[in-house]
């Protein structure tokens, strides 16, 4: 920029860093209902809906049945760097929450209409607070929270065009409820599409056992047949989960899920160890499909490292990518993978 033309240097309205903070969190309607999902897990909720309209454009409404939130906290629930979550910086090293950086509320309030509905745990009545005019009223509703967001990116049309269509977008929501729901076979999900029921996943407990049927119930009879149960322990770090028999390998690498502490994660030392577990019986270009879940001690991995947390640094990722290896391996490896292969030949 030419020097007659520089402005001074001038810290920026609250709004506006709200909107460019948004761009990091914010990239579509699905980043919304990620981040709405996450917050209702978070509250403890046995029950989570969402529901759509346009591919979440025009609304996205997520509504849970956990602690709520009192009616003396709602203003302050979509303020920046507002959060119930961590207090200081040892519970951030250790975190177990989805969220902890307070921005989600404020990011999503900035670009487009937001409204949240809640009736905590004990409180005699529910609220209703406008994200836009501020206004707060009592309400109905049973314990719990309904966030509501509409006309996502009215303010920010360079946004809004980079959208995709409406069932491209909606897709994209349901894959974000997906890999929630891979996570937690404890909680019910449902999705709901133009008014019409497009997904329900039914809570089924939170065991080995809930999770090989949640994974069933979600990918289908086809993963679980397919697959072979994982379970390793290495040290401090454990992978457990299901690794699909080469056979299962498709196309496209659309079955890959990995976990850490619950959180779904894209992380090359994940992806690369299983990818290595298949190098001597997976050829080609094919991709292996998989729903791995690694736990961790919470101080051996960094989630502060993303805005949108969907990477993750271990300390040690030696470790991690062995173990991770080895369990895939070895499950591949088991007599009953053997003979799923043949079956499947
Ligand atoms: P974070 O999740 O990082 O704390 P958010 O902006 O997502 O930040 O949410 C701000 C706060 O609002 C949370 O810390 C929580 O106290 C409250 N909150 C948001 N959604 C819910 C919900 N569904 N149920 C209960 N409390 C909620
Ligand atoms: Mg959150």
């Amino acid at each position: 920029m030419p020097l007659d033309t520089r402005r001074p240097i001038r810290e920026l309205p609250e709004e506006l860093i709200s909107q460019i903070a948004a761009g990091e969190v914010v990239e579509r309607p699905a980043s919304v209902v990620r981040e709405l999902v996450d917050n209702a897990l978070d509250a403890g909720a046995t029950q989570v809906t969402l529901r759509l309209l346009a591919g979440g454009v025009r609304l996205i409404s997520v509504e849970d049945d956990g602690a709520g939130i009192p009616f003396e906290e709602l203003p302050i629930a979509l303020k920046r760097h507002a959060t119930s979550k961590i207090g200081n910086l040892a519970d951030l090293e250790s975190v177990g929450t989805m969220g902890f950086r307070g921005e989600a509320l404020a990011a999503i309030n900035s670009i487009a209409d937001c409204a949240l509905l809640s009736r905590a745990a004990g409180q005699s009545s529910a609220y209703f607070l406008d994200g836009r005019t501020g206004e707060l009223k009592p309400a109905a509703r049973a314990a719990g929270t309904t966030v509501e967001v509409k006309e996502l990116f009215f303010s920010v049309p360079a946004r809004r065009k980079f959208l995709k269509t409406d069932a491209t977008e909606q897709a994209h929501c349901v894959e974000a409820v997906r890999r929630h729901a891979l996570a937690r076979p404890d909680v019910g999900f449902a999705i709901w599409a133009e008014g019409r029921l497009v997904e329900q996943w039914r809570a089924c407990g939170s065991d080995d056992a809930a999770r090989t049927r949640r994974l069933g119930d979600v990918l289908g009879s086809d993963f679980i047949a397919q697959s072979i149960a994982v379970d390793y322990r290495a040290g401090s770090v454990r992978v457990s989960g299901r690794a699909g028999i080469p056979d299962a390998a498709r196309a496209r690498a659309d079955q890959q899920f990995c976990y850490v502490n619950g959180r779904f994660v894209r992380d090359k030392v994940l992806t690369h160890a299983a990818r290595s577990a298949y190098e001597d019986v997976l050829h080609g270009q094919r991709q292996p499909v998989y729903a791995l879940y690694v736990e961790i001690d919470p101080a051996r991995v960094d989630v502060n490292v993303h805005p949108t947390k969907i990477e993750v640094r271990f300390r040690d990722s030696r470790e991690v990518h062995q173990a991770v290896r080895h369990a895939v391996e070895n499950a591949l490896a088991a007599p009953r993978a053997a003979a799923a292969v043949l079956a499947a030949a």
